[in-house]
């Protein structure tokens, strides 16, 4: 691109991969990509700045006036104070949400700079790994129980107020400074205070400060016009000036390793959260561990297999996972594991592999371009994961087309819609929907397969949590799961064999709501009839436990109570002690042993807007009804509403080309349609619609 562009470049070891074609596209496309880091290597990011800015992407894709400040830190600081904790130089520490005894690749020299240290205090919700150490624990309240404010970006405020009353005897951390050093009042009056002096001004449509605060408060959030910023320039002497110091990789191993937060757990602050415990990872659909990632090809070579034990540097023990998509020659492991202080759920659950992170001489924490050594042990350890096959078995399940062949053809890879369509062979006869009649679409183009739906519906829903035996007996109870294919090669119809970097589509699948639903009619109590708006029901006191619909469920979407897990000692997660069942949500029915649930499209969120609107004397406003999945998706990948209504979005969507149902050759008639996936590539996987499937065989 810099040479390209005329400007200075730099010589680069010769890229594995042909990126040619790659730098012709961003090229050809000013203003409208983006190339991130994604390390801490200062070096990397300068790269990264110069590249953007020839690509003009500053001041495009990249705005100035609303830089993210979410996640800010200084590792250079940290490694100074422990060095000066080490040298005793340190009187007092005052911790506050931090866990380095856990979380820190030099835990080891931060608890022996503890020792050294005076005075040491934790402001911490939870006796962990780090407070544990301290000499004073001060209870810090839960941030429900908490005031508090935030700036999440530049000029962007927001204000945190408390649900619920304290429930322990604790003092929120901030009150506890405020009371040592002397200010009176509570942290409520000290934000309010500072919103007065700094915020009031910055805007005009409040005369009253009172006013301007009591509005804020309910809104939550108060957005200050973000001031215009000069884009700055790139300085093509940087490199010149101080020479390029990337990060190589550390000497020691011959497999390069990262480490990476899980998308469930982060670096371990959500170890203690059911939910997230049994939240399959998006790529691997692994649940309750963490594990050495690997590449198909890689762990051939190596003569490992799925589940092999193996010990990493000689000291941690991890089983093998096998990964398509990961890179030869490299392996990956998931932070925020081997917990040993965190509560009854997370604690004992996988690995810590912090230590095997570096701390650069700047004092930077490394994450990447590690190098270890990995030894089979000759033991195995099960796993658990929710999806064992990565193709489609030669259906159309996931459609998907190229920009190109889109421009041509707005039903492309959708061709064959159509054609069942125009086929209406049933034996069925035709349903009458004359009010409402509900429907979601899930466009394929927006799901990133982020899982923040699954928690969604987990939680509205009251869904069991089941632990990591359960899951391998395939019976998790998730009403709503993303299943995830690869790519392959070849042109062989269920081939296992997928591709070396392969494409991995995802695909969010509840109860589809079949207008013919095969379900609906094999059950001898008729515990799950169709209501008159098109939604495939069910009545928990008459289900008798036959599971015959979930046999005839195309879509392996039904699920059945194989226990109690209320007040059930054996499943001691969130359903089994008075404050952990205070996430149960009152408006939906805790399902009893042997029933069978499913997704009703979050029937107590339909039924709360009627009556609001029959209150009010007034039709539903289209969107106004939103299942918790829909309510939870940060990219807008679903849309509900009443495809009776003509005007409607998810109407809009039903008519588009790109729309189908799942498995609809079985002329189940879904509620759900999806959008084909339009991919702005070149050209399809040539086999893409070929094998791929899943394998959820709730039994
Ligand atoms: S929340 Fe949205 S983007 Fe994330 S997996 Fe669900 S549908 Fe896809």
């Amino acid at each position: 691109i810099a040479k390209k562009s005329g400007e200075k470049t730099l010589s680069a070891a010769k890229s594995p991969v042909d990126i040619h074609e790659l730098g012709d596209e961003l090229m050809n496309h000013p203003s409208k990509s983006l190339i991130v880091s994604g390390t801490n290597d200062v070096s990397i990011q300068v790269l990264v700045n110069g590249i953007n800015f020839l690509l003009a992407n500053l001041g495009g894709t990249l705005e100035f006036e609303r830089s993210s400040l979410i996640k800010g830190g200084c590792d250079h600081s940290f490694s100074n104070l422990i060095k000066e904790m080490n040298e005793g130089k340190v009187d007092a520490l005052i911790m506050h949400n931090v866990n380095p005894a856990y979380d820190y690749a030099e835990a080891d020299k931060f608890v022996s700079g503890l020792k050294k240290t005076g005075l040491t205090v934790s402001l911490s919700s939870k006796n962990d790994e780090t407070a544990k150490l301290a000499n004073y624990v001060c209870p810090d309240n839960h941030y429900l129980e908490s005031w508090n404010d935030a700036e999440p970006y530049n000029n962007l405020y927001s204000i945190t107020q408390p649900t619920i009353h304290n429930i322990f005897d604790t003092r929120q951390a901030q009150e506890s400074l405020m009371a040592w050093v002397g200010i009176e009042g509570d942290f409520r009056d000290f934000i309010k205070k500072h919103w007065e002096d700094n915020l009031f001004g910055k805007q005009s449509e409040y005369l009253l400060f009172t006013d301007f605060w009591n509005n804020s408060v309910q809104k939550g959030v108060f957005e200050v016009a973000a001031e215009v910023t000069e884009c700055p320039v790139f300085d093509f002497e940087y490199f010149d000036r101080e020479g390029t110091k990337f990060t190589k990789v550390k000497a020691g191993g011959d497999i390069e390793l990262v480490l990476y937060e899980s998308i469930a757990i982060g670096p371990g602050i959500m170890a203690n959260n059911p939910w997230l415990q049994e939240l399959p990872d998006p790529m691997s659909k692994a649940v309750w561990d963490n594990y050495v990632a690997v590449s198909p090809r890689f762990a051939k070579d190596k003569g490992w297999e799925q589940e092999d034990m193996v010990k990493v540097n000689g000291s941690i023990e991890l089983p093998i996972l096998i990964q398509p998509g990961q890179p030869y020659g490299t392996v990956s492991i998931a932070l925020g594991y081997g917990r040993t202080d965190c509560g009854k759920v997370g604690d004992g659950i996988g690995k810590n592999v912090f230590s095997l992170g570096e701390i650069a001489p700047t004092g930077l924490r490394n994450n990447y371009n590690l190098s270890v050594t990995i030894e089979k042990t000759g033991e195995t350890y099960p796993l658990a994961t929710t999806q064992t096959h990565h193709d489609m078995k030669g259906r159309e399940i996931v459609k998907e087309t190229t920009i190109a062949e889109y421009a041509m053809n707005n039903s492309a890879g959708n061709e064959n819609h159509k054609i069942l369509m125009d086929k209406d062979d049933t034996m069925y006869p035709d349903y009458e929907f004359p009010g409402a009649h509900w429907g979601l679409a899930i466009d394929f183009n927006q799901c990133t397969g982020c899982n923040a739906c699954v928690v969604g519906c987990q939680a509205e829903n009251n869904i069991a949590v089941i632990g990591k035996e359960e899951v391998k007996n395939r019976r998790i109870m998730h009403w709503l799961r993303i299943d995830r294919y690869f790519s392959t090669e070849t042109d062989e119809i269920n081939s296992p064999v997928v591709s070396e970097n392969p494409d991995v589509f995802h695909q969010p699948v509840m109860c589809q709501h079949c207008d013919n639903a095969p379900c609906e009619n094999v059950c001898p109590v008729a515990a799950t009839p169709h209501t008159k708006e098109g939604l495939n029901a069910m009545a928990y006191n008459r289900c008798i436990g036959t599971r015959y619909c979930m046999n005839n469920c195309p879509y392996r979407v039904r699920r059945f109570n194989w226990y109690r897990y209320l007040d059930n000692d054996k499943f001691d997660y969130n359903f089994n002690d008075e404050i952990s069942k205070m996430v149960l949500n009152p408006d939906v029915v805790v399902r009893e042993r042997g029933v069978v649930e499913k997704c009703s499209f979050c029937v107590q969120r339909i039924q709360e807007v009627k009556l609001v609107a029959k209150d009010e004397n007034r039709a539903i406003h289209d969107g106004e009804i939103k299942p918790a999945c829909v309510q939870a998706c940060p990219t807008k990948a679903l849309t509900f509403g009443d495809t009776n209504m003509k005007s409607s979005e998810v109407n809009k969507k039903f008519d588009d080309a790109r729309a189908y149902g799942l498995l609809e050759e079985l002329h189940t008639v879904p509620s759900v349609q999806y959008l084909t996936k339009v991919k702005n590539k070149e050209a399809a996987h040539k086999d893409h619609g070929h094998g791929h499937g899943h394998d959820h065989n709730h039994s």
